[in-house]
């Protein structure tokens, strides 16, 4: 059995059944005999069942919000705006998914007649963490869907209380048997199913180890793999920000979610001259944070799990042994639950190797850069590359942000958030391939020339 635990109180809670080699074997036959057929229907079918698995989420939002907080900590209202962004996600695809099937048509030199067509390929599997156990899922579900693919889910084992609401959801829109399924499976069952010939492609969002080894499995398997990891995504303050909001939405972008979010900014990199005026506001804003019970009104419920609190408060205590200062917080309130408050850390030696990891928790590193180009250098200077936030008036200076940060994404003068409309991914080790959009549908398709 799943066993889970509410990180917020410690007690026990649902236990659920693991899938054993008979039922595993069941849902495998049961995707494929569903994409022979899902391939063929027409992609405006495809799309109105993806308004209805979205109409689903809507008419249950409180009850899968519920389910999120009792697993994994998160806030109930950022569990229920979780449950909304999935509503807009398929009602996204299902709006415009049908459009960028299109078959695009080929200008050739001889004059030869030639069209590309994206067409499906079969059922992919997509492992999946807990930190949005949601929005994780549907992003990969609704394209997959709409491109005529079926989809089987492995989720984190803390969250399938997540994993059963959300193959309910699409069950109850009228799916047909088989097409979406949750293979109720621990991680060491995984490179099996990924070896079954039925399994065409996978995609894993989660961490670098869990990545490497799919990402190894699946290249001697020759199968594709789309891979979102982890970041340590700078959040860069140049003299011109508006220093009050930039201040401001770093707390934000460093807290959500308890600072479980890949794209969190971790690493603040301040201009020398608004170092000090930065990080008054950044702490005023920082020490402002509530925390408590996440079915209240509150920034911050507990950690994950207690082994992501201890987790985080071992990578801080290395940290400080490495020369870093804990301005304050990262501290264990007194109350059950596996609870942390957020903290800072300062003067963190850039040779250390902890300003090099992802710091999973609410706890910022700060960094002064003499410069634009100490900053970029700082920016670029760690295994990762996923997003990053960069604060300036300067058109100048915008321009080399855009130009130089090696990152899948860049936000200006705003929080980085995944919208359903623009690439997701990035470079290095925060993986390959991009989800959402048109890049996210097509990674799964199997563009085929047709000449003639
Ligand atoms: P994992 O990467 O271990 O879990 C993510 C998913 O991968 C889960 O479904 C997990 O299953 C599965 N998995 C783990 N190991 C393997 C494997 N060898 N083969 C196949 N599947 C596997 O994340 P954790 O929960 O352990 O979190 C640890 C760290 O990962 C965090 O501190 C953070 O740095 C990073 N992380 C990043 C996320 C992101 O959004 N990029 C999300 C979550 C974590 P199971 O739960 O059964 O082990």
């Amino acid at each position: 059995m799943f066993q889970t635990t509410n990180p917020a109180t410690g007690q026990p809670g649902e236990a659920l059944p693991i899938d054993d080699e008979a039922a595993i074997e069941a849902k495998l036959a049961a995707a494929d005999k569903a994409w022979r057929k899902w391939r063929l229907t027409p992609a405006d079918e495809r799309a109105a069942l993806l308004a209805r698995i979205a109409d689903a989420f809507e008419h249950e939002r409180e009850r899968l919000a519920r389910i999120a907080v009792c697993e994994m900590g998160k806030t109930y209202k950022s569990a229920l705006a979780e449950v909304d962004k999935c509503a807009a996600g398929l009602r996204h695809y299902a709006e415009h998914g049908p459009a960028m099937l299109e078959p695009v048509t080929i200008a050739t030199a001889d004059g030869t007649p030639a069209r590309a067509l994206w067409r499906p390929m079969g059922p992919v599997l997509a492992i999946m963490p807990w930190n949005f156990p949601y929005w994780q899922v549907v992003r990969f579900l609704a394209p997959t869907l709409l491109g005529g693919n079926v989809g089987l889910l492995k989720h984190a084992s803390i969250t399938q209380g997540c994993a059963q609401a959300i193959v309910e959801m699409v069950d109850k829109a009228g799916a047909p048997a088989g097409l979406f399924q949750n293979l109720a499976v621990k991680s060491q069952a995984v490179e099996a199913i990924l070896a079954d010939d039925r399994i065409v492609a996978a995609t894993l969002t989660g961490s670098e180890g869990a990545g490497a080894k799919v990402a190894e499995a699946t290249g001697r398997l020759l199968k594709k793999v789309v891979l979102e990891l982890g970041g340590s995504d700078p959040f860069i303050v140049m003299p011109s920000a508006d220093l009050d909001e930039a201040a401001k939405v770093a707390a934000k972008a460093r807290i959500q979610n308890a600072g479980q979010s890949c794209i969190c900014a971790k690493r603040m990199i301040i201009h020398t001259d608004v170092y000090d005026a930065f990080l008054e506001r950044f702490e005023a804003a920082m020490r402002a944070v509530t925390i408590g019970d996440p079915m209240d009104d509150v920034d911050m419920g507990p950690l994950s799990s207690f082994e992501q609190r201890d987790t985080v408060v071992d990578q801080v205590a290395k940290a400080q042994a490495e020369g870093a200062r804990l301005l304050f917080g990262a501290e264990q309130p007194p109350m059950p639950g596996a609870y942390l408050t957020p903290g800072i850390l300062v003067d963190v030696p850039r040779d250390a190797p902890t300003a090099q990891e992802e710091l999973f928790g609410p706890v910022a590193m700060l960094f002064r850069a003499a410069d634009i180009d100490d900053a970029i250098a700082l920016a670029n200077d760690v295994p990762f590359g996923l997003g990053s936030s960069v604060w300036t008036q300067d058109a100048g200076e915008r321009e080399r942000f855009e130009r130089d940060i090696a990152a899948g994404m860049i936000a200006v003068n705003r929080m980085l958030a995944s919208i359903p409309e623009a690439p997701f991914g990035g470079i290095k080790r925060s993986g390959h391939g991009r989800e959402l959009g048109p890049w996210g549908l097509h990674e799964f398709l199997n563009l085929t020339a047709v000449l003639g």
